[in-house]
């Protein structure tokens, strides 16, 4: 239940992944339980909390921007700053130490605390003394299940469905400012995936730091399973599939069972649940692929024909120093694998260039994969060393910048040009497209998204189309970012 509204207002800005926004949304509905107000007007509010990202060196900057501004606007009136999420793990007293603006820190498994110690800093602030509130534990079980995130309108929600990673990958700070992986009751996620059906959102993306090795050993719960099983069949009869959608998990009989929980038997369901019309899901590791999930993603109609399955690098030697535990030819043979099944399913990837001791001719084997796969789309990013870290830990950044750089640019230039030629096989096609809201520069057009997650920009024309519709558009121009219809 919700208490009584606060006079004090709080101002959320989130920097970083569709993980910090999904926390964001649950943040708000902590602090609103508890009685806060909350305000998108930074000029007026009495607290701004900032969830904050570590992946790369780049995201601690912008936060200590935004931390010098606010130094200015604190010397003036009564205000407090919070530091949450992975940034605030990291680096948790450090950052208290060397910034002393800041009055609250909260890593990703003690937003719980978050309304006590903004009022314990609101107190002591009102009595002249500048008590810190920090809570920086890291937790094996909390997944924040019972929570209801208090979420931004439009087409699309979040759900996490796992907290933390196991993976250790050696540039990766993860593990060290999410902890330990930990998967949620599929009940929780089915139950919250229906409310957001009920209230319109059509679209749901499933998110974990490694989603596909969601796993969930379920206890109970075979009144659940037995009553989606009777929606399902019901659903499937509707939309004439038979028993050609596969559910995943071992020795998989459908809904009923109970058992184990995988990844292909949760999206399967989520995907099956009425009002859901698309779903997707990130970030997934390629280790992670069983065939139950490839023939999810392949079979079922609201599982959208994308997959973003990050590659890192093409170099085997550097991808054994990563720990990604896959070399080249298997990352390919994952590729062919998906494309066997269907060769309309979108791949995007991610890339680090210039990791500690890449050479030259290991960076061109990194171009040449590309080259070979043919990605969508490319976040393509610089190695950045992070705190903690294993290769912070027993490799040299060697690499220098200005190599890291150049070495961005080529494959910046390489993917620019694959995803114009792929976005030209689709000129004249006619696409399904989900209506997301008024393009980035013009309101007189619409924006939305394929399947395969491409944007699509056409002019709006006085047609009677709203955000959430699913309609067709025949694609008559195209850039390397964006079809036009
Ligand atoms: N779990 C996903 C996976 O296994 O690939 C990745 C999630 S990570 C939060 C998002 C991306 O950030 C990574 O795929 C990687 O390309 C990039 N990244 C992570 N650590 C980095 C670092 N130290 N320097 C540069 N890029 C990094
Ligand atoms: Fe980081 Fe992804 Fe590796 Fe986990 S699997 S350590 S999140 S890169």
């Amino acid at each position: 239940m919700e208490k009584a509204a606060s006079p004090y207002r709080v101002h959320i800005e989130t920097f970083g992944c569709q993980m910090n926004q999904y926390d964001t949304e649950l943040v708000r509905s902590l602090l609103k339980a508890e009685g806060f107000t909350l305000t998108e007007d930074r000029e007026r509010a009495d607290v701004i909390l900032m969830n904050t990202c570590a992946i790369r060196e780049h995201a601690h900057h912008k936060v200590y921007g935004r931390l010098a501004d606010l130094k200015a606007i604190k010397r003036q009136r009564n205000l407090v700053v919070g530091v949450l999420g992975c940034m605030a793990q990291n680096l948790k007293t450090d950052l208290v130490e060397a910034e002393s603006i800041v009055d609250v820190l909260a890593g990703p498994d003690s937003y719980r605390r978050l309304p006590g110690l903004i009022a314990q800093a609101i107190e002591s602030q009102e009595q002249g003394s500048a008590q810190k509130g920090i809570a920086v534990d890291l937790s094996e079980y909390e997944t924040y299940d019972d929570i209801m995130p208090e979420r931004a309108e439009g087409v699309n929600a979040w759900i996490a469905v796992m907290r933390g990673c196991d993976n250790f990958c050696t540039f990766c700070v993860v593990p060290y400012t999410r902890g330990r992986e930990r998967s949620r009751d599929p009940h929780g996620i089915i139950r919250e995936a229906e409310h957001l059906a009920s209230r319109g959102y059509k679209q749901v993306t499933l998110l974990g730091q490694n989603v596909n090795s969601y796993r969930f050993e379920a206890r109970e719960g075979e009144q659940l399973l037995e009553r989606y099983s009777a929606k399902t069949s019901q659903l499937r009869t509707r939309l004439g599939h038979g028993e050609g959608v596969r559910l995943g998990g071992p020795g998989a009989g459908g809904w009923k069972g109970g058992g184990t929980w995988d990844f292909a038997r949760l999206i399967t369901a989520v995907a099956d649940l009425p009002g859901i019309e698309r779903v997707r899901f990130t970030s997934p590791h390629p280790k992670d692929f069983p065939p139950a999930l490839l023939d999810a993603v392949a079979g079922h109609p609201n599982i959208c024909k994308h997959i973003h399955l990050p590659l890192q690098a093409g170099n085997d030697r550097i991808l054994r120093l990563m720990s990604r535990t896959y070399g080249h030819e298997d990352y390919l043979a994952l590729v062919e694998d998906i494309r066997r099944r269907r060769s309309d399913i979108a791949l995007t990837t991610d890339i680090i260039c210039g990791f500690c001791t890449e050479t030259e001719e290991e960076f061109l084997d990194t171009y040449r994969v590309m080259e070979e796969v043919g990605f969508h789309s490319a976040f393509i990013f610089k190695y950045s060393e992070r705190k903690h870290t294993i290769a912070a830990r027993k490799y040299p950044d060697d690499v220098p910048e200005r190599v890291k750089s150049e070495r961005v640019t080529r494959l910046v230039d390489l993917q620019k040009s694959i995803s114009r030629r792929k976005n030209e096989e689709l000129l004249g096609q006619t696409v399904a497209v989900l209506v997301e809201g008024d393009a980035k520069k013009s309101s007189a057009q619409w924006m939305g998204r394929t399947d395969g997650n491409i944007t699509v920009v056409w002019e709006k024309n006085g047609s009677g189309i709203r955000p959430g519709d699913c309609i067709l558009i025949t694609i008559t121009r195209v850039s390397a970012t964006t079809l036009f219809g």
